[in-house]
């Protein structure tokens, strides 16, 4: 989380009397006799806040009317929904965080006293069954469930890991999907140019094409695959640059392409093609590969990260 986000998250905590779960940036605790979990409905704008309860009744899900008469009698709530047995409520973003604390808490506690009234009670989100629940973190989603259906997702997890783990890495798949990326980076680069834009921008669908073209025809983007793919997106990128000039070299002297693609360090020697553009162009190239490279192979890491943590919130469940 970032800094002034946790702050804010700790001062809605204070107010609603939850817990803050840092790792994954929730809110969690009681509130009435209802487990609740306070998240924001957007990770990259966390102004705008749900608030999850596992409850369940008789008499079936909420109604249309239901929702609507809901929706009227409370301003700051925008939607409300039910899920299986997983009540959804959405509130009003704001950027003042005093906005965002007082519709939390006036929407928490409008919420705990409608269901109340509806005769809902406190279930688990996979059984419905009325016992003691507590929030877990599965897989970077949260979940209120009970210690039974928690000890069976876990045994559930643990056999797919395995089964994870068995299957392999396909390198040779991988090396093919970044290369028929890399390809597209290439065409990219050509067109691009030849239509007479700055070339450089499609160093960032390079990098992003020859990452997920591993990716999708290996399997899975190991730590191995990130370093095949960024030495494949090295070369490819010299190349399509290469053959960039190749394309306006043939059409200016009127020559064949590959003769024209021999050409071009013959061309720079004799400064017949001007050595600081040349060298700009690709030095430019190189800094949007790395503009496109970096922030997927961050998010990729993340994404592995996350999805490899489960835990409960409350010690002892
Ligand atoms: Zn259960």
């Amino acid at each position: 989380m970032k800094k002034k986000v946790k702050q804010n998250y700790e001062q809605l905590a204070l107010s609603t009397g939850l817990r803050l779960d840092e790792e994954g940036g929730a809110l969690y605790g009681t509130h009435g006799e209802y487990s609740v979990l306070v998240y924001p409905a957007n990770p990259s704008y966390p102004y705008i806040l749900a608030v999850a309860i596992s409850a369940a009744r008789e008499s079936g899900p909420l109604t249309g009317d239901e929702i609507k008469q809901f929706k009227n009698d409370n301003g700051p709530v925008t939607g409300l929904g039910q899920n299986g047995y997983v009540i959804t409520m959405s509130l009003k973003g704001s950027k003042k965080q005093e906005v965002v604390r007082d519709n939390l808490v006036s929407g928490l506690n409008a919420l705990t006293a409608f269901l109340r009234m509806h005769g809902y009670r406190s279930s688990c989100q996979t059984c419905g069954r009325d016992v003691k629940i507590a929030p877990r973190c599965v897989s970077g989603s949260y979940v209120l469930m009970c210690q039974d259906c928690y000890a069976q997702l876990q045994q559930n997890k643990t056999l797919v890991q395995a089964q994870k783990k068995q299957k392999n890495e396909n390198v040779i798949g991988g090396v093919v999907g970044a290369l028929l990326g890399s390809l597209v980076g290439v065409a990219c680069i050509i067109l691009i140019s030849q239509l007479g834009y700055v070339a450089a921008l499609s160093g960032i669908v390079m990098a992003v094409c020859t990452l997920k073209g591993y990716e999708l025809l290996g399997g899975k983007l190991s730590k191995k695959g990130m370093v095949l793919s960024v030495v494949i997106m090295l070369f490819m990128t010299f190349l399509g640059d290469r053959l960039d000039w190749a394309v306006v070299v043939s059409r200016e002297l009127e020559i064949d392409f590959l003769t024209s693609f021999q050409l071009i360090p013959t061309l720079l020697e004799e400064q017949i093609i001007d050595g600081d553009t040349y060298w700009s162009n690709v030095t430019m190239l190189y800094l949007f590969l790395l503009v496109g490279a970096v922030p997927t192979i961050i998010s990729t890491m993340k994404n592995q990260k996350k999805s490899g943590q489960t835990y409960s919130l409350e010690e002892g469940n």
